[in-house]
């Protein structure tokens, strides 16, 4: 529907409208794209160094470009080469050429090698249809039927119908599999997007005997591999009391109609870091140049619900994909300012909230992570391309917004987000998180307990409706007989009707609970035997009655007071958590969508699928960046999910560790990788992913302490903002199926294009520090147990001693200048060991915003009078053509 043109939009076109736009748009890239041919250069860069891509002559014969960008930030073009023999492409052969000026760079080389003496077959004898009953069969997927080819898209590639298995039409296409032995089969390539939606795969079938050879997922299950905890490593803190952040209330000059959101502001993270308040027209206009609820590139909203260019964020109560879900309108006002009341209320009373924080964290991540050059050319997700992707070899296609689904039925206690490649919607699902309530409402220990009590992965869900009982000791005549693992002596008839308190040490839970069950209890409250709390796994068919588990300090005091002849009448209710409520994790889901379009290119998504990956690492780090804030420090803690897990803002989350510096707190090194199996040969991804984010996250506090922070996200200056060109940058340099070594040295690369290399010493420090060093080695990327760590630094023919002078330079640079007070009032001085020649000295707020600025020759002791500030925390900024300094300043 179209509405009338707000006067912000107006004022908007008038600079910017839209025919100008895109000319000036197409004149750039028809600058660096017409008429050229890179094949050439190609070719001769890989017959030239067959060695050193440890290739030979026979393996560089076959290949097909399939995908061509050009980053604006690093000025270079990424050219994707598809490895071939006799026209079938090899699976994920897929290597990455970085050309400037016409010359072949940077590489990231994923070919086969000796690739045609490991294949034995070229003809599949079993044919394209069979192979989709093949894998509904070895995956279960229910009867195929109504098979029917739809479209032939060349030779053995086909699209087939959606034959009652899958919900969208199924791709088969001839390939060759790269197997761990070290053979190349002929595989058919099938993509299958399950009807429940919880797997969107992407299987490889023996083009012979129709045995799936190897599969991924297209969607990433987001959920921590911690629930069968037998112990906990949180501290157990109550709820904290949050305080309300100081709003930005507009100007009374600026009161155009704005579209409004009532949100949980970044950098705020989530409902326990702070509270919501209004934001009003937040659409980058470089990202978003017609606001978030366009899709036609020209002036008005499409929609006035949440739904637009970037984004469609509805409700999915039902856990059906298939139809389109309920979403807030926000009229033609576009205000989205909604009611938002949890306590102890169904998720379902506060859905025009959540959805409108769900659409808003979403875009926010569509229009920051654009400056950093996840645009339409690599292949971001948008419904319309505005036409900026005109005149290139590749253009990616329109009509891939992120459908991201509020309060997803179709699962619980876990987010996922599904990849598909360029042009196809992905899709964010939110689930709901349980969140057990114990309400005392008798005895020396009443009220209310939050953030002390997990449900049981099995058995009943507690719900808004309290089970109210009495409480009982499970009591036995074992050893310890409160574990609740003996018949005998067991005290039946003070179970029945009650519920029923256990110990956690001695059998599994599911037996204990069970055994309660079948004495009438009808709830089990488990006590952690160790410290803090703890998540109870474990599966049942049979059980059937609610079973939380406690900290040991709490569930202590109940046994206590139990033991002492009180009588404990509890309620328990479970209130789940909405996770679109939490920006970081929001942040994590989206930035799955980022890696996966940009490693291999936007037209390629299975690059993050061998086991050494990083994607979850990647994740993290991108919900991380965006919620940090003014006064964080470096070792700051910084769970992933802290309020889904209703932990206090300094707990772990749903990871092994908080994010910190700290290596006494956050231990990991890169041979932790090996530890992070899951007991069945496959590897916990977010474990993997947990190292390599704390890696990006000690970068991006090494790059503060160098440029300081810059709380612009969108076109900062601080070590955080270069960080965060250095992490996109870099992932368009990784290659195909990259371990840890890949990853880091395309972030290495990304710093040679961005910046002349200048930050090389300090990247190789960080990374040395976690064992990451020169001389570590990722092995087979695809197996998670063979690295070699090391903690050296380059030898000089590869860092040379120059690039580490000029951050000594940076540290004496530091030495140069002492500010004090600080905190200051009313005046802050500034001494200097020697004269510093026009420089520039400049004070910013916390928005990025020039307070003061002064150019002058600096010399002795120079006064600046900061009466005029008001109290904040803000950036103090030295430079002239040698030197960078920053400095955080308090005014109080
Ligand atoms: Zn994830």
């Amino acid at each position: 529907m179209k509405k009338k043109l707000p006067t912000y939009y107006r004022k908007t076109l008038k600079t910017m409208n839209k025919k100008r736009f895109l000319t000036a748009a197409m004149l750039f890239l028809s600058f660096i794209s017409f008429g050229q041919n890179y094949n050439d250069a190609i070719k001769e860069y890989l017959s030239n160094n067959l060695e050193k891509l440890d290739l030979l002559e026979d393996d560089i014969k076959e290949w097909k470009m399939t995908n061509e960008v050009f980053s604006k930030q690093t000025k270079v073009r990424h050219v994707y080469i598809q490895q071939l023999h006799k026209g079938i492409p090899v699976f994920n052969a897929v290597s990455n050429l970085t050309l400037k000026d016409n010359k072949v760079i940077f590489v990231g080389n994923s070919f086969v090698k000796d690739l045609s003496s490991k294949i034995k077959s070229t003809t599949p004898t079993l044919k394209a249809e069979n192979a989709i009953v093949q894998v509904a069969e070895q995956l279960k997927l229910g009867r195929v039927n109504g098979v029917e080819l739809m479209e032939e898209l060349g030779n053995n590639n086909f699209v087939f119908s959606k034959s009652g298995i899958s919900q969208e039409k199924i791709s088969v296409e001839l390939v060759y599999q790269p197997l761990k032995d070290g053979s190349v089969k002929l595989s058919w390539l099938l993509n299958v997007y399950q009807l429940d939606g919880i797997h969107w795969w992407n299987i490889r079938v023996d083009a012979k005997t129709g045995v799936i050879l190897q599969k991924n997922d297209w969607g990433v299950n987001c959920n921590y591999d911690m629930d069968t905890d037998t112990h906990s490593h949180a501290p157990t803190i109550k709820k904290e009391e949050v305080k309300s952040p100081v709003i930005l209330i507009k100007k009374k000059e600026n009161l155009f109609e704005l579209d409004q959101y009532n949100v949980f502001r970044l950098p705020v993270e989530s409902p326990n870091h702070g509270s919501r308040s209004i934001v009003s027209s937040p659409h980058n206009i470089i990202a978003s140049p017609f606001g978030w609820h366009d899709t036609d590139g020209a002036a008005g909203a499409e929609y006035t619900i949440t739904r637009g260019n970037n984004v469609h964020a509805q409700l999915d109560d039902d856990g059906e994909n298939e139809t389109i879900g309920y979403s807030p309108d926000g009229g033609s006002a576009l205000n989205f300012n909604f009611p938002l009341d949890r306590d102890g209320k169904a998720a379902e009373t506060y859905k025009d909230a959540s959805l409108t924080n769900l659409f808003y964290v979403s875009n926010i991540m569509h229009d920051i992570w654009y400056q950093y050059g996840f645009d339409e050319v690599s292949g971001n997700f948008q419904a319309n391309n505005y036409g900026r992707e005109a005149a290139l070899t590749f253009p990616p296609t329109d009509g891939d917004e992120v459908i991201a689904d509020g309060q997803d039925a179709s699962g619980r206690n876990n987010a996922n987000f599904a990849t598909p490649r360029d042009g196809r919607n992905p899709r964010m699902q939110m689930f709901l998180w349980d969140d057990a309530v114990v309400k005392i409402n008798t005895g020396s220990l009443s009220g209310k307990y939050t953030g002390d009590a997990y449900e049981a992965s099995f058995g009943a869900s507690l719900e808004e409706n309290p089970i109210t009982a009495n409480l009982a000791l499970m009591q036995d005549s074992g050893d310890d007989p409160l574990q609740g693992c003996s018949e005998s002596g067991l005290d039946v008839a003070g179970l029945a009707g009650n519920i029923a308190v256990i110990r956690s040490s001695g059998c599994l839970f599911v037996n204990k609970v069970q055994l309660a069950q079948d004495n009438n209890a009808v709830a089990v409250i488990v006590v952690n035997s160790n410290p803090g709390r703890f998540r109870m796994g474990g599966e049942s068919t049979t059980i059937t009655i609610p079973a939380i588990s406690v900290s040991q300090e709490l569930g202590e005091a109940m046994i206590t007071a139990l033991q002492n002849g009180e009588s404990l009448n509890v309620a328990l209710t479970g209130t789940p958590l909405d996770g679109s409520f939490d920006n970081g994790i929001v942040a994590h889901e989206y930035g799955h969508g980022i890696s996966n379009r940009l490693v291999g290119g936007g037209g390629n998504v299975n690059c993050l699928s061998n086991q050494e990956q990083l994607g979850e690492g990647w994740s993290d780090y991108f919900g991380l960046a965006i919620t940090m804030k003014p006064g964080d420090t470096d070792t700051t803690l910084r769970g992933i999910g802290t309020f889904t897990r209703s932990e206090a803002i300094t707990g772990r989350g749903i990871r092994r560790y908080p994010y910190t510096t700290n290596m006494s707190v956050n231990p990991f090194i890169f041979s932790d990788v090996k530890d992070q199996g899951l007991g069945d040969g496959s590897v916990s991804v977010h474990g993997v992913g947990s190292i390599w984010a704390a890696m990006l996250w000690d970068l991006q506090w090494k790059m503060i302490g160098i440029y300081g922070f810059d709380s612009n996200m969108y076109t900062g200056n601080g070590g955080n903002n270069k960080t965060m060109q250095l992490v996109i940058s870099g992932l368009k340099l990784t290659p195909c199926n990259s371990g840890f070594v890949g990853a880091r040295d395309a972030i290495l690369a990304a710093d040679e294009l961005l910046n002349d290399g200048v930050n090389q010493c300090a990247i190789w420090e960080v990374f040395a520090r976690r064992g990451l060093g020169y001389s570590a080695d990722s092995g087979d990327a695809d197996s998670f147990t063979d690295q070699t760590i090391a903690f050296d630094m380059p030898p000089e023919s590869v860092l040379p001693a120059s690039k580490c002078a000029a951050l000594n330079l940076n540290t004496e640079t530091l030495k140069m200048f002492t500010v004090y007070p600080n905190p200051a009032t009313t005046l802050i001085r500034i001494s200097l060991v020697s004269e510093v020649k026009n420089a520039t000295t400049a004070i910013y707020d916390m928005n990025g915003r020039e307070v003061y600025s002064k150019k002058s020759d600096l010399k002795g002791t120079v006064t600046i009078n900061t009466e005029n500030l008001s109290a904040g925390i803000y950036i103090l900024k030295i430079n002239n053509e040698v030197i960078s300094y920053s400095q955080k300043i308090i005014i109080n």
